[in-house]
């Protein structure tokens, strides 16, 4: 099959009008986020004192297949959209692998990262609704690059909280974000409330995603024309995320490839969840079968170790409770952990399928990521983010499995991003510094012992 060139790239024309809602075809639809407060699922009204109107809308619509993408979005997209479907011919070869092997890379832009399907929507949603700014949290930092870049374009103000150990292992991704005019806060921070209480029973902690999110959210709930905004988790933010899978059809579609194993890391689940999104569709109304694979880290294993329960989004337990895998919010990752993926849940409508038997999911150690990052860059060329890696390492395992049975599968797998602002982990590696922490049951049973009691 030579006629299939190493890169299919999508025409302008042929790129997504719309959205596709993958809700609109689950028979069980995600659980609905409920108030801490009082136990009842959150109300548009309540979640409009803290996300802008429209996303709170395409948050809660279970029911719509396809929202159009609004004009002013597409025409940011086609600043570096279509993302290319890369055949890696090289490292087939490589591997010396009967199995044909695609990716949709989604690094060919500053953020570096998928991240700014999302950030360029949602900035764009609260600009139209008036506000003066965002809120935000980051971990590793793709996400608060991504959005610094829609606001800048947009005008909106963006304040950033990002996890301590970040900031201080990646001062080059902070001065990204300032140069795009964000201002960038070390979490946990003595700005907010509950910055200053995690800080006085954590002293000294390098900060979680948890953390942030709970900073994030009081400074834009305490700020007059502010709205808080997140990069991952959220429905709406699968929804936008759409448009990586929706390309990544309509390419293979024009080449007449069926992929048969779909793979994609999972750290919140936005760049899997949008991947597979109209290939699950298809599933979901029996049109076709799929193999669909979440890769997660060994050290925040969500879905292979973790419970399917009502929790916190956030540390500070001011967040709605949300219906996942977690392992618990009051599990803080190890900071030895450089790969990413750092959430202690997933999200709620990949937590749904996987629990009704539509997913799967393995765990890897990071050592092993690192390794198959730098096989990857060595015959691929492109240098892959940690988070990434652990797609490449899940294709690099199934390819194995297809030279020992002699199967010509077709793997897909999402390349969500590039690792340069991730050379001191690279480095770690290198040096042979880099460990793997794996939690013991005990810690996670400790963490899920603390979840919310909910009444279902
Ligand atoms: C944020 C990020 C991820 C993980 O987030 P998901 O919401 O699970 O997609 C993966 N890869 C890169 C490059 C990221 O920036």
């Amino acid at each position: 099959m030579t006629d299939i060139p190493y890169k299919i790239y999508l025409e302008e024309s042929e790129m997504p009008s719309s959205w596709y809602n993958l809700r609109a075809d689950m028979k069980n639809k995600p659980a609905p986020l409920l108030n801490p407060g009082t136990g009842k699922p959150m109300t548009a009204e309540e979640l409009g004192g803290v996300f802008c109107d429209e996303l709170v809308a395409q948050e809660l619509d279970d029911t719509t297949p396809y929202i159009e993408i609004p004009e002013e979005i597409r025409s940011f997209y086609k600043m570096y959209r279509p993302s290319p479907l890369v055949r890696a011919y090289c490292l087939e070869e490589k591997l010396q692998t009967p199995a044909k092997i695609y990716y949709k890379f989604e690094g060919n832009n500053t953020s570096g990262s998928h991240k700014l399907n999302s950030a360029i929507a949602q900035a764009y949603y609260a600009k139209k609704q008036g506000l003066k700014g965002v809120t935000t949290e980051t971990g590793a930092g793709q996400w608060g690059t991504a959005l610094s870049m829609a606001c800048a374009y947009l005008g909106l103000d963006c304040r950033v909280y990002m996890v301590k150990i970040s900031y201080e292992q990646k001062p080059f991704r902070r001065e990204v974000m300032r140069t795009y005019g964000a201002s960038v806060t070390p979490s946990p921070s003595m700005n907010t409330e509950v910055g200053r209480k995690i800080l006085a029973e954590h002293p000294g902690t390098t900060g979680s995603l948890g953390c942030a999110i709970s900073e994030a959210v009081e400074d834009a709930v305490t700020h007059e024309g502010y709205r808080y905004v997140l990069g991952s988790v959220l429905n709406q933010v699968l929804l936008h995320q759409s448009v990586i899978g929706l390309e990544t059809k309509a390419a293979m579609d024009k080449y007449g490839i069926k992929p048969d194993i779909i793979i994609g890391c999972a750290g919140g689940g936005s760049n899997l969840g949008g991947l597979i999104s109209p290939f699950m569709g298809e599933k979901l109304r029996g049109e076709a079968d799929y193999r669909f694979i979440a890769v997660e880290p060994a050290s925040c294993p969500s879905f292979t170790r973790g419970t399917f329960a009502y929790d916190f989004c956030d540390t500070g337990m001011i967040c709605p409770l949300a219906k996942m895998y977690t392992i618990g919010s009051s599990y803080i990752p190890a900071p030895n952990h450089a790969g990413g993926l750092r959430f202690h849940g997933m999200s709620p409508v990949l937590s749904q399928l996987y629990h009704d038997g539509f997913m799967e999911a393995v765990a890897v150690k990071q050592t092993d990521v690192f390794e198959a990052a730098e096989y990857f860059a060595r015959c691929e060329g492109i240098l892959p983010a940690p988070e990434s890696s652990h797609a490449i390492l899940a294709a690099i395992n199934e390819a194995k499995k297809c030279k020992e049975t002699g199967e010509e599968k077709t793997i897909l797998f999402g390349l969500t991003g590039t690792g340069y602002f991730d050379m001191v982990a690279y480095e770690k590696f290198h040096d042979g510094g880099m460990t793997n922490y794996i939690p013991t049951d005990e810690e996670i049973a400790a963490a899920v012992a603390k979840l919310p009691k909910v009444a279902e």
